[in-house]
């Protein structure tokens, strides 16, 4: 048995050359982890376009619709921060759908990893700071709607807040939702999450995992999840463009290894998104969102991945 992944060509969309998103991540994400037999073709899950009525789960039909069609006002495009196509747009709703089947193929299989996702910023009817829709709050209300699961626990480590998610679940208690990023950064303005842990900038590798190590276990007892969501962003690592935390590639590991070994202990299945990243080397930042991957063979399947 593989790991299981879930990616599709339409993962990555043009866009304009020196545009500071990493675009071109996720098709040499999906490249690795076969290169370097991670997973194998056969794991590898291939999503559907979500209908727009699982979109309206969580966003409001006005915006799905301008941002669908491209009619949405200059301003609430510059909030997002990425010019408009029709092919973003079908990578944006494609992104959701990865996360939608990866929730489900992790009830099935205990832990599933999408090769992109974690679209934290993305409220009900705007998006900010790169995100569109918020995959992981349409994931956890798909999966609630069609009865699969009746609690999540959203486990957040993107070192950005995932603020969208925050102020979607306000209020659910089937859905918590648990943050830990660094205090002095995107977003300017924080959301409550059900937990939010602020770091001080610089933290580093032993700092970062004491504070999860203390907190995970006791959070998993108490919310007794039928499924965690794992946003694994990497933005946290010393050298990321936009993160101001101080994590090395071997802390994001013991990170990954962390939360995976804590859920599979106590029989909780995860599924995984990739989040964000920003270094200067592509090359070291798809190697960063592959750790998860990794991670999640090692724990779940026993691979050992060198
Ligand atoms: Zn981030």
């Amino acid at each position: 048995m593989n790991l299981t992944i879930v990616y599709h060509p339409d993962y990555v969309a043009p866009l304009p050359e020196e545009h500071r998103f990493p675009m071109p991540k996720f098709k040499l994400l999906y490249d690795l982890l076969l290169t370097d037999k991670i997973t194998v073709p056969e794991q590898v899950y291939c999503p559907e376009l979500p209908s727009t009525e699982l979109l309206e789960l969580v966003h409001t039909p006005e915006y799905v619709r301008g941002y669908c069609q491209g009619t949405l006002t200059a301003k609430a495009q510059r909030r997002i921060g990425l010019p408009w196509s029709s092919a973003l747009a079908k990578r944006t709703c494609i992104a959701v759908g990865g996360t939608i089947l990866t929730a489900k193929l992790a009830l099935k299989y205990g832990c599933a990893c999408n090769t992109a996702g974690g679209t934290h910023h993305a409220f009900p009817s705007y998006g900010s700071g790169f995100c569109i829709f918020n995959d992981l709050a349409i994931a956890a209300k798909v999966l609630q709607v069609e009865g699969l699961v009746r609690k999540i626990l959203i486990v957040d480590l993107d070192v950005h807040q995932g603020d969208g998610t925050a102020w979607i679940f306000q209020g659910d208690r089937s859905v918590f939702t648990f943050s830990m990023h660094c205090e002095a950064n995107f977003p300017g303005r924080k959301q409550s999450s059900d937990l939010d842990i602020p770091l001080p900038i610089g933290l580093d590798d032993d700092g970062y995992l004491q504070i999860l190590a203390k907190q995970l276990p006791d959070l998993l007892s108490e919310v007794k999840p039928d499924l965690v969501l794992f946003d694994a962003g990497v933005d946290t690592h010393v050298s990321d463009r936009l993160g101001k935390l101080a994590l090395t590639d071997w802390g994001l590991y013991r990170r990954e290894r962390l939360v995976l070994s804590t859920c599979f202990a106590a029989g909780y299945p995860v599924a995984s998104v990739i989040g964000g990243g920003y270094s200067k080397s592509l090359q070291d930042l798809v190697y960063r969102h592959s750790l998860i991957h990794r991670a999640a063979a090692e724990v779940y399947f026993n691979l050992n991945s060198g």
